[in-house]
């Protein structure tokens, strides 16, 4: 007998019918002589939804009042799914983020997990009844409801692995596996038997949405296996481990984008100690996350500085910076948003030089211009036009060798 957790998306609860195919999949493993916990997202387009209402209200609604309002997508779709197990005959109780006691910090819209205290649900598990939380959401120590900001609801499902001791984590959307690139945006993407922690976090932090890169975090820090599959399908999907030794290392071995940021340029800022401080901490300061940050020296002691950050936050980080040009006395502040970032992966790419240089290359036959580039040990990173995003990580996958044939 083995405790599973099974965390369904969007997607796979989009409708009564579906909701109706996770009953019959959990009541299958349950009647298994399994124990079953269950975490449910929001139905697909539903937290979208919600969030739109309230910005018809307010450009900024209070964020206490916003969670309150999003934890509603995830409220419906337990309580569904228990209306729906009873009714096929098998126990089960629904459980909001406050009562399966998922504790976070009081950062509003991306809460942290700081503890849970399965106690309460391994009771419920020991009189036989599935459990289905709801994702994505928590509470703070004082009681409010929080929530843990886009896909939150895989960080959910992992940390509530962790805190069972689960046997496993199984992650079910509507892909059936991690493929080497978005395989709805690149028709030869491969599907993954395996992935390492730690390349799964790196696709994640750039953009592969498959999992949620806390989640991913989680899994590595306590060691949970993680179950990437469909919720359509019977096939075995992507099993997230441990670095093996015997493990393929590919010099590259993922290609992911991000649409998500956004570019802001300071052009002839003075060139001298302390600005760069008090163009960053009131961006630190609003909790804005910057991302890429470069610096091209003009001549005269003057600089330009671009960087990017969050689309969601791009406004508020203008609105700053207009501030900050002023009293700094910048020439220009300028935005772009129509730019996405496209980054090549591969634990291979440790021990092998030329893997940026091939990447230039091939964006510069296409003609597409890069913007900016970053690059860590195990990746690389170009910003580049939006428009060039998926020609970018189909040719990048194509010169990679990640094709399937
Ligand atoms: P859910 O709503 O079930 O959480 P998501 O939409 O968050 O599902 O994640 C699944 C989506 O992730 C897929 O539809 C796919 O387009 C996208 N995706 C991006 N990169 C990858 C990748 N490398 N492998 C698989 N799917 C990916
Ligand atoms: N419903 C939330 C969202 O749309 C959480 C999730 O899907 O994981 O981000
Ligand atoms: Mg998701």
């Amino acid at each position: 007998m083995a405790l599973i957790v099974q965390k369904y998306g969007g997607t796979s609860i989009a409708n009564l019918d579906r909701i109706r195919n996770v009953a019959k999949r959990a009541i299958r493993v349950y009647n298994a002589g399994n124990d079953v916990v269950v975490v449910l997202s929001a139905m697909a387009g539903e937290t979208n939804r919600l969030m739109e209402l309230a910005g018809e209200i307010a450009d900024d609604p209070s964020k206490r009042e916003l969670d309150v309002l999003l934890a509603t997508g995830e409220q419906t779709t337990v309580s569904l799914l228990c209306i729906m197990l009873e009714s096929m005959g098998c126990p089960a109780i629904s459980l909001l983020g406050y009562q399966a006691e998922i504790v976070t910090n009081k950062a509003f819209g991306r809460a942290r997990i700081v503890e849970i205290r399965a106690d309460r649900i391994k009771e419920l598990l020991g009189q036989r009844k599935i459990v289905a939380v709801a994702g994505f959401q928590g509470r703070d120590q004082q009681g409010n409801i929080t929530t843990l900001g886009k896909g939150g609801s895989d960080a959910s499902a992992v940390a509530l692995a962790a805190a069972l001791k689960a046997d496993v984590c199984e992650i079910y959307s509507d892909v059936d596996g991690v493929y080497t690139t978005d395989p709805n945006l690149c028709k030869k993407a491969k599907k993954l038997e395996k992935i390492s922690y730690d390349e799964m976090l790196e696709m994640a932090s750039l953009g592969a949405k498959v999992l949620q890169i806390r989640a991913v975090e989680f899994a590595k820090k306590f060691n949970v296996r993680v179950h990437v599959r469909s919720s359509f399908k019977e096939e075995e999907g992507t099993m997230v481990v441990e670095e093996e030794k015997d493990m393929e290392r590919l010099v590259v071995s993922g290609v992911t984008y991000n649409k998500n940021e956004a570019r802001i340029t300071l052009t002839k800022v003075p060139d001298q100690p302390g600005i760069a401080s008090r163009i960053f901490t009131p961006i630190a300061d609003a909790g804005i996350v910057v991302d890429m940050i470069i610096q091209n020296t003009r001549k005269g002691g003057l600089t330009d500085l671009t960087f990017t950050v969050p689309k969601s936050d791009y406004q508020k980080a203008m609105a700053i910076q207009k501030e900050v040009a002023e009293s700094i006395g910048t020439e220009q502040v300028l935005g772009d948003e129509q730019i996405a970032k496209v980054s090549v992966i591969g634990l291979g790419m440790r021990s092998h030089s030329g893997v940026a240089a091939k990447m230039f290359t091939t964006l510069a036959k296409e003609n597409i211009n890069i913007m900016m580039i970053s690059t860590s040990e195990i990746k690389i990173s170009c910003v580049i036009e939006e428009k060039y995003t998926e020609l970018a990580v189909r040719i990048l996958h194509h010169v990679f060798g990640l094709d399937s044939s």
